[in-house]
C-alpha cells in the first residue's frame, strides 16, 4: 500500500491561519511583532530565502525589515548592527540570513545575537536549553518535523527513530526535539556502519544529509514514517530530496513530498517564534 503523504504546505497554511488573529491581538495592544533578517552580499539563493521570509511574515502580519549590508562588510560592521537591533525595543526576532561571505566567521555573529530575539534558535544559549528541554525558541527545520509528525499522528512514545545528519541546525536539534517526545533515537551520520540496516530498523526516519535521493527504498522498513529535510538542486534545475520519493512511497506508512513537506513548515516556524518572541 502506498504511503500517506504528508502535506507540509496544507500543514503550513494551517498554522499561519491561525497565527494571524493571535498576531492582530497582540498589535491591538501596540506591539507589533517585527523580524529583521540581515543579508550580507548578494547570493541569489539566499536573496530568494529572504525574500521569502519576508513575503511570509506580510501574510500574517509580521513586520518584516532586511537589512542588507554588501559583501564587503566587516565583521566589525555586521557586528554593530546585530547590536543595534538587539537594542530596538521594536524588534523582536533577529535572523542572520547564512551562508555569510567567506571572511566573515558566522560564529561570533550568531552568538551575538540577543538570545531573547534568537527566532532561529542557533544561540548558544538556546541550544544549550533545547538541550534540558526547555528551549526559548526551537529551531524552526527540527520543529517543523515534529509537527508534521504529530499531525499525521504518528505514534512518537516510544518509537525507534533514526535520523541521519548531524549538523547543528537540523539533524542534533532534531534527534533531541524526538527524544523529549520519548522516541529512542540514533543519530546516524557518514562514519555510521550498516546504514541501511539501522534505517531498516526505524519507525521514524529523518533525512537530513543533503545528498539528493539517498534513501532508497531497500533502507525503509515497510509502514515507517519518513522525513524529507533535505533540498538539492539538481542539474536539470528541478529539486530534490534526501530520499528516494517514489520507490519509498511504496514501502513506507507515511512520508513527506520535495518540495510541500519541511520547507513550508521552516518559514511557518519561523513565524511562529517570531510571535513568541513579541508576546514575550
Ligand atoms: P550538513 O551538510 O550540515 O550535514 C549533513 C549531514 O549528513 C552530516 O552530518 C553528514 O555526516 C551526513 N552525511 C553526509 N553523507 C552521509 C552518508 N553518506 N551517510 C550518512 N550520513 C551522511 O547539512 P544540513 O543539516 O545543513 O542540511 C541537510 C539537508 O537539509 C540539505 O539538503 C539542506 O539543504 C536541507 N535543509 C532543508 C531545510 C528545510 O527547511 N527543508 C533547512 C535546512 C537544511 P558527517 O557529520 O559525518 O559529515
Amino acid at each position: 500500500m502506498a504511503a500517506r503523504i504528508i502535506d507540509g504546505k496544507a500543514l503550513a497554511a494551517e498554522i499561519r491561519e491561525g497565527l494571524k488573529p493571535r498576531i492582530d491581538a497582540l498589535r491591538l495592544k501596540g506591539v507589533h511583532p517585527c523580524l529583521c533578517v540581515i543579508l550580507v552580499g548578494d547570493d541569489p539563493a539566499s536573496r530568494v530565502y529572504v525574500r521569502n521570509k519576508g513575503k511570509a511574515c506580510q501574510e500574517v502580519g509580521i513586520l518584516s525589515r532586511e537589512h542588507r549590508l554588501p559583501a564587503s562588510a566587516s565583521q566589525g560592521e555586521l557586528l554593530t548592527l546585530v547590536e543595534s537591533l538587539n537594542r530596538d525595543p521594536s524588534v523582536h526576532g533577529i535572523l542572520v540570513q547564512l551562508p555569510l561571505p567567506k571572511g566573515i566567521d558566522p560564529k561570533p555573529v550568531l552568538d551575538a545575537i540577543d538570545p531573547a530575539k534568537d527566532v532561529d534558535g542557533f544561540h548558544p544559549v538556546n541550544v544549550g536549553r533545547l538541550m534540558i528541554g526547555e528551549p526559548l525558541f526551537p529551531p524552526c527545520t527540527p520543529a517543523g518535523v515534529l509537527r508534521l509528525l504529530e499531525h499525521a499522528g504518528v505514534p512518537l512514545a516510544g518509537a525507534n527513530a533514526v535520523v541521519v545528519g548531524r549538523s547543528n541546525i537540523v539533524g542534533k536539534p532534531a534527534a533531541l526535539l524526538l527524544l523529549q517526545k520519548d522516541a529512542t533515537v540514533t543519530l546516524a551520520h557518514s562514519r555510521t556502519r550498516d546504514l541501511a540496516g539501522l534505517c531498516r530498523r526505524a519507525d521514524i526516519l529523518v533525512a537530513a544529509i543533503g545528498k539528493p535521493r539517498f534513501i532508497t527504498a531497500d533502507m525503509v522498513r515497510p509502514g515507517a514514517a519518513v522525513i524529507d529535510v533535505g533540498i538539492n538542486r539538481l542539474p536539470d534545475g528541478k529539486l530534490a530530496g534526501d530520499v528516494d520519493e517514489a520507490p519509498c512511497a511504496q514501502v513506507a506508512g507515511w512520508i513527506t513530498p520535495v518540495p510541500g513537506g519541511v520547507g513550508p513548515m521552516t518559514i511557518t516556524m519561523l513565524l511562529e517564534n517570531t510571535l513568541l518572541a513579541a508576546s514575550r
